[in-house]
């Protein structure tokens, strides 16, 4: 080693830079900023501990050269006691506010991807799926290019207001969607029909704002409203799908079995798009309607939905439909993969939201970088915990796993480079009989998590010791 070179802290003895030493040999410090389920589940793991103070770590700041922290060539000028922790689960705005100035040692992992807006500001998403939509046609054809075809038409506003009312005049009598690009839980969203509704918005959105942090005018974007989307009781739902990223080069992407359908609580009709209750299928617009009942809620299991679907289509349309959701993941990731800034120190965990249509074609709605971890109920704070826990043990910072695993707990490793096809002994839900290779993907089917992780650190165990 060069003598200009610099350690990285878990590479250091105890009592050198790193005081804490080796992580196998010590606890694991975490830091979490938020106070929900994730909170209780670090704080239930074997042999973590919390580091005291919430979000106040002090960046590890390079004065001399900004520009090139965040890499492991820069040793860190100032640390706060705080900072020694091997865990971070940090607020987006946190990360946006501490990244370029931080040092990072070999083992730390934090929560959150540099730039992930590339993919959940609803604009931005947009913008690189259309991208990489048309380098596929360029490059592949016109029918590789269909494989794109999962996200409804969408323009910028302001900055494609022109193209978009071409493409309105041309559909006459079609709804389309109005969404602020950077804000959520159905705030700021409208439906409308006629071009004159959204003249009239536009005169009184870019009036002066009272908001200061809003940008003027505000980024939207206007897409085609999906008319005819698939009813259970008569009622329109989403399906949340939970996608952890560990790696964008090589792509590293793990899919959770568990998620849930959020309904609306209102019959669906196009006659009155007014209505949010019926159109806007968030939790946090679903609890404020009024015969809303807080004990049934508005969500089923992705099991309880898949059942379903499969009783009343059958298996193959099912499986069908699933492997639209698996395109999906895939193809946005891609997307975004040569644009994201890489870091083994960062990992994501994506909500997806995926809205079936009448065909059971699914459509991708958006994508969270910060989903929900607040539970609405018993069983939703189940779902979470064993999602989180799950995230954890893929993350293994224990070292407990061999690192070739395919599932941990509910968690899928769904594409490493490449697709990744399912072991055997894992075809929970392949039909009958079938031996041809299949991938390793069961979004809804059975999550028998404890008793997987029970097998599966046995096995790797002794491999280990072998
Ligand atoms: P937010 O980030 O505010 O939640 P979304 O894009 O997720 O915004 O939209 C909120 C809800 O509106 C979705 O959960 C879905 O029910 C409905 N929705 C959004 N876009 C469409 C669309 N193009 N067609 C049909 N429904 C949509």
């Amino acid at each position: 080693m060069s003598k200009g070179t610099k350690v990285p802290g878990y590479m250091q003895g105890k009592g050198s830079r790193n005081p804490r030493g080796i992580i196998g040999d010590r606890e694991i410090r975490y830091k979490c900023s938020l106070q929900n389920t994730i909170l209780d589940v670090l704080r239930g793991r074997p042999g973590w501990q919390e580091v005291p103070g919430q979000n106040n770590i002090q960046p590890n700041v390079n004065q001399a050269n900004p520009k090139q922290a965040g890499f492991q060539s820069i040793p860190p000028i100032t640390r706060n006691s705080d900072g020694d922790w091997d865990f971070y689960w940090c607020d987006r705005e946190w990360l946006a506010q501490n990244y370029d100035t931080m040092f990072l040692y070999e083992h730390q992992k934090i929560l959150h991807f540099r730039n992930h807006y590339e993919l959940t500001r609803k604009n931005l998403m947009v913008k690189n799926l259309k991208r990489l939509k048309k380098q596929t046609e360029r490059e592949l054809g016109k029918a590789e290019g269909q494989s794109f075809e999962f996200f409804p038409t969408t323009y910028e506003l302001p900055s494609e207001y022109h193209i978009f009312v071409e493409e309105f005049k041309k559909n006459p009598g079609i709804i389309w969607i109005m969404k602020p690009a950077a804000r959520a839980q159905g705030r700021g969203i409208f439906l409308f029909r006629r071009l004159k509704d959204i003249t009239d918005w536009k005169k009184g959105e870019y009036q002066p704002l009272s908001d200061p942090n809003r940008e003027v005018p505000e980024t939207y974007v206007v897409q085609r409203y999906i008319e005819n989307p698939y009813l259970i009781g008569g009622r329109k739902f989403d399906v949340r799908v939970y996608v952890l990223v560990v790696s964008y080069n090589p792509l590293k992407v793990w899919l959770y079995r568990s998620g849930f359908a959020r309904f609306s609580n209102t019959r669906f009709s196009l006659d009155s798009i007014e209505d949010t209750y019926v159109h806007l299928t968030n939790v946090a617009i679903q609890k404020n309607a009024p015969d809303y009942d807080p004990d049934k809620g508005c969500k089923w299991s992705t099991q309880q939905l898949r059942k379903y679907l499969s009783a009343k289509h059958g298996v193959e349309a099912v499986k069908k439909a699933f492997k639209g959701i698996d395109n999906i993941i895939i193809k946005s990731l891609q997307s975004v993969q040569k644009i994201i800034i890489n870091d083994k120190h960062c990992f994501e965990m994506y909500g997806y939201d995926v809205l079936f249509d009448s065909d059971l074609k699914p459509w991708l709605i958006e994508i969270n970088a910060s989903p929900s971890l607040t539970a609405s109920g018993k069983e939703d704070y189940d779902l979470k915990f064993g999602l989180l826990n799950d995230l954890l043990n893929v993350l293994d910072l224990e070292n407990r796993l061999t690192g070739k695993e395919k599932r941990v707990g509910g968690w899928d490793l769904l594409w490493e480079d490449g697709p990744i096809l399912a072991d055997d002994g894992n075809m929970e839900c392949a039909p009958n009989g079938t031996t041809a290779s299949i991938p390793n993907s069961f979004l809804g089917c059975h999550n028998e998590r404890k008793r997987q992780l029970r097998e599966l650190y046995t096995a790797a165990q002794s491999i280990k010791k072998s």
